[in-house]
């Protein structure tokens, strides 16, 4: 890679941006990394194929110019159900009247309209809860006839308009997490290289299986938490994801709003007893669509999360589609940096730390951070190939910044999602000595450490093989 840019100051917390009309041009992309976006998220409910290639493209060149490896989220759809179109563009229902839901791709009206999902129709019951349009509207079924269509009656009014999305919060869908078109997505995304495939509405272990099995290593796994249903499932799914997004867009349509803060402290919780990345996604500065500053209550939703203990944060329409997209990731980096200066989050990462993993490599982790908290180093130097040694000493969540050392460009672009790692790109080495050198010139090429300050060095030994971590040494860098 060609001369690197000046290291930003240190943020542990990462930025996600979702790129979209807002934010597609390279400049713009450009513009946004160096705003502070670390991932960037290709949102595959929008936008054709060529878009997407064409941002990738725009992202690499970026990185070539740059220097440093970025990481690329591709976000499949998955079985988002939706309505079907209405003559008029969009009706109004009211409170108390009855309205059909159906097969039949006949434009709706105010009576009925097609729901596509025959599986749906067939799995729904009298009782169950239909919600439209981000949960603003509320039906309930009051008649299920054979397979054929629901009779509905409406709890909450309001407008309804085509392809609305459609939420069904009681039912375990009978359906897999991969459609045909998010099989397309992937066949067309995967061979272009990318990082995570974000995976919408996992219900069960067996849809991350069955992701896993497309992606052949090839990405890793994103599950998106976004059903009661892989909540309550949620030892199984994060056992056989790679990194987990909290998608409180959908989750919060499908779960009581107070609901909601807690299971994020759940599942971050349990992402970071696992040591896999997770991420807190959707409405962090959302008023920034339409304005230059964000309200306080986002700034302190943004808080939050890092105090959760969030590998990093997301920004969806705000940079997708809103009017300050730069702003936003300037606003998210300033927030992310200020919270990370506070000794009460200190305080409460520390005590939030999970135990360490029983095994040798567990321990080798955490005592890496404790070494280097004893000893103030400057920094901790991870070597890895898979991803692995650096993911187990970012889960010890350590007070100095840690280097993601590897000869592998897309390990070293999967650890942009990962906390308070610094990726580099660095030649293969053979012993021990080698690896030493490495750390100290690379701790300070990045202006973590300066002649004769220290530093922490970990590896797996033998170099290269991957899933050991089982060297410790602390060096002055020289
Ligand atoms: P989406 O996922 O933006 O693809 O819907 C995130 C969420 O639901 O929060
Ligand atoms: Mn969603």
């Amino acid at each position: 890679m060609p001369a690197r840019i000046p290291l930003r100051r240190h943020r542990r917390t990462k930025i996600v941006a979702t790129l979209g009309p807002a934010s597609s041009s390279p400049e713009m992309i450009e513009r946004l990394y160096r705003a502070g976006a670390d991932v960037f998220r290709l949102n595959f409910s929008h936008g054709s194929h060529e878009d997407h290639a064409a941002r990738i493209a725009a992202i690499r060149a970026v990185e070539g110019k740059v220097g440093r490896p970025i990481a690329i989220l591709a976000d499949v759809q998955g079985p988002k159900l939706r309505v079907g179109k209405f003559g008029a563009g969009r009706v109004q229902l009211a409170p108390g009247r009855r309205f059909r839901l159906d097969l039949s791709p006949t434009p709706g009206d105010v009576q009925r309209v097609q729901l596509p999902h025959p599986e749906i129709i067939a799995a729904a019951r009298i009782g169950t809860t239909l919600l439209l349009d981000d949960g603003k509207l509320r039906l309930r079924v009051v008649r299920q006839v054979e397979g054929d269509h629901l009779e509905t009656e409406v709890v909450v009014g309001g407008p309804l308009s085509d392809r609305k999305g459609v939420n069904v919060p009681d039912v375990a869908l009978p359906i897999p997490a991969l459609t045909e078109k998010d099989r397309a997505d992937l066949a067309f995304v995967l061979p272009l290289g990318v990082e995570y495939i974000g995976l919408s509405f996992v219900q069960r272990a067996e849809d991350v299986e069955e992701a896993k099995a497309i992606a052949a290593g090839r990405a890793w796994i994103m599950v998106k938490m976004e059903k009661p249903q892989a909540v309550e499932n949620m030892d199984a799914i994060l056992a056989a994801a790679d990194c987990v997004m909290v998608a409180r867009g959908d989750l919060g349509v499908e779960l009581p709003p107070e609901e909601v803060p807690l299971v994020q402290k759940r599942l971050v919780r349990a992402a970071r007893a696992l040591g896999k990345p997770v991420v807190v996604a959707t409405q962090m500065l959302e008023s920034m669509i339409s304005a230059p500053a964000p309200t306080r209550a986002e700034a302190s939703d943004v808080a939050t999360a890092v105090f959760d203990g969030a590998d990093a944060v997301m920004l969806s329409a705000e940079t997708a589609a809103g009017q300050y997209p730069v702003e936003a990731v300037t606003m998210m980096d300033r927030i992310l940096a200020r919270t990370e200066q506070d000794p009460g989050w200190r305080a409460q990462t520390d005590a939030q730390r999970p135990e360490p993993e029983h095994n040798s490599a567990g321990a080798i982790a955490a005592a890496a951070a404790q070494v280097a908290r004893t000893i103030s180093a400057q920094a901790i130097a991870t070597f890895t190939s898979t991803a692995s040694t650096t993911l187990r000493v970012a889960r010890e969540r350590p007070a100095c910044p840690i280097l993601g050392l590897t000869s592998h460009l897309a390990s070293a672009r999967r650890l942009g999602v990962v906390w308070g790692v610094h990726p580099l790109v660095v030649q293969d080495i053979h012993s021990m000595t080698e690896m030493v050198a490495r750390a100290s010139r690379a701790a300070q090429q990045e202006g973590f450490a300066r002649h004769g300050e220290e530093i922490v060095v970990t590896a797996g030994v033998p170099f290269g093989t991957p899933g050991t971590t089982n060297a410790l040494r602390v060096a002055a860098v020289k």
